[in-house]
């Protein structure tokens, strides 16, 4: 059976590595339109680009791996089509034949609109080697740097730069920070880090424009204000990389649309990672986090050698800014209440629905994270009073 996995990021190489690992002995072939072979996208917003970290590291499989697993990576293509009829890969250099093919594209940055000035020079996404090329030369030590964006990327970034010495502002145009993915609890203890070693946060405040003739030169705001800045960074959100499956007539819903075992509408196509959407209880989910890429990738693999186990993910995350370090155990989608546990330099959020513990947030509380996890993932649930006053959590286990 030939195996054609389009797309050659983390989920790529995890997929690969375990359709090798289960026994699969017939090709495989690895395309992706990047030219470095797999590598990790967490460091791109943390120690990569604080330049602690060299390329080696962020490299996923030496470039031996590849070779003695006899999986083909073709890098620097960029697919132009699906033949679902002919089971065919068709890229800007050749064409590649697939019994099974599996799509690990990933998303791609949003950027704001060119007339909001989003694709001037000097304006920055936090994506890919190629972004990080060109931003990490601008965050020289006394640039100012505006970000736009207070999520996981905006606030990563905006760590790195402040460390790094340039001065920073960052802007959410929602009432709140982290507001997609955490509670006000936990925005809370970030945004007080923040502000602790001398970024501006401001927040509910919405972009006017990103100004400049020839390159951005400021950020003005809807409230008048305007933002001097030698760069700037969007951090606002991204979307799944769904036209090539699109195109090709595949179900999209939220991205590319999988069943519970990866499937997509097409029995001998797959998808896995921040492109696929699968069904859950609450609806249909899509994970962005490599936590998502590594685990979906490894079952769909199985299945696609014809395991068929449903795909149940067990997520966490985590976040470096400054000296801290917030991990997160668990999905909050719709909860319903909130208790904390204060620590010594941050504390937990602890997110319930219906009675029940569903997630953790523990900023420089390892403790908390790993009772969290071990509780939410053996579907234990003390009660929130329990929770939050507990001498010693553990006696909760
Ligand atoms: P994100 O989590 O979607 O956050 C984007 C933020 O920008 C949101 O708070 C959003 O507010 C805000 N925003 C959107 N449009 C805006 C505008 N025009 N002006 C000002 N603010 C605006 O996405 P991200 O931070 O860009 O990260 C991209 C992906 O990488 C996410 O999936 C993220 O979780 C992942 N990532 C994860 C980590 C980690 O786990 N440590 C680190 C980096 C990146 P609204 O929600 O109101 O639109």
């Amino acid at each position: 059976m030939n195996i054609a996995i389009l797309g050659a990021g983390q989920a790529a190489a995890s997929l690969a590595a375990r359709l090798r690992a289960l026994g699969h002995g017939g090709p495989i072939t690895v395309i992706g339109d990047e030219a470095a072979p797999p590598y990790q996208r967490p460091p791109l917003s943390k120690a990569y680009l604080l330049g602690q970290m060299d390329l080696d590291r962020l490299t996923l499989r030496a470039p031996d791996w590849w070779a003695d697993q006899n999986i083909a990576l073709r890098l620097g293509e960029t697919a132009t089509a699906i033949d679902r009829d002919a089971r065919v890969v068709r890229t800007d250099r050749g064409e590649y034949p697939y019994d099974r093919l599996a799509l690990t594209l990933g998303a791609r940055p949003r950027r704001l609109p060119a007339a909001m000035g989003g694709e001037m020079p000097g304006v920055h996404v936090v994506r890919n080697l190629a972004d990080i090329a060109v931003l990490r030369p601008a965050l020289a030590p006394g640039r100012r740097l505006v970000v736009i964006g207070g999520g996981y990327i905006g606030l990563e970034a905006a760590a790195v730069a402040r460390k790094l010495g340039l001065a920073v502002t960052l802007v959410e145009a929602a009432p709140r920070i982290l507001g997609r993915v955490a509670a006000a609890e936990t925005a809370d203890m970030i945004r007080d880090l923040h502000r602790t070693h001398g970024v501006e946060i401001i927040e509910g405040v919405d972009i006017a424009r990103i100004t400049g003739d020839t390159a951005a030169n400021g950020v003005a705001l809807a409230d008048g204000r305007h933002l001097p800045a030698d760069l700037v960074i969007c951090g606002i959100g991204v979307s799944p990389e769904t036209a090539l499956a699109e195109a090709a007539g595949l179900e999209i819903d939220n991205g590319i649309a999988v069943d519970a075992r990866g499937r997509t509408s097409d029995p001998a196509v797959w998808a896995a990672g921040d492109c696929a959407s699968f069904p859950m209880s609450r609806g249909r989910l899509r994970l962005e986090s490599v936590g998502n890429a590594i685990d979906m990738a490894e079952a769909v693999a199985a299945n696609m050698l014809g395991a068929g186990a449903d795909y149940v993910p067990k997520p966490w995350f985590w976040s470096d800014q400054f000296d801290a370090k917030l991990q997160i155990a668990g999905l909050n989608l719709g909860y319903d209440r909130v208790v904390t546990r204060p620590g010594a330099n941050g504390g937990s959020v602890w997110y319930f629905r219906d009675g029940g513990l569903i997630a953790v947030d523990a900023l420089n509380d390892p403790r908390a994270y790993m009772i969290g996890k071990r509780l939410i993932e053996a579907g234990r649930s003390p009660a929130p009073e329990a929770i939050a006053e507990a001498p010693d959590l553990k006696a909760l286990l």
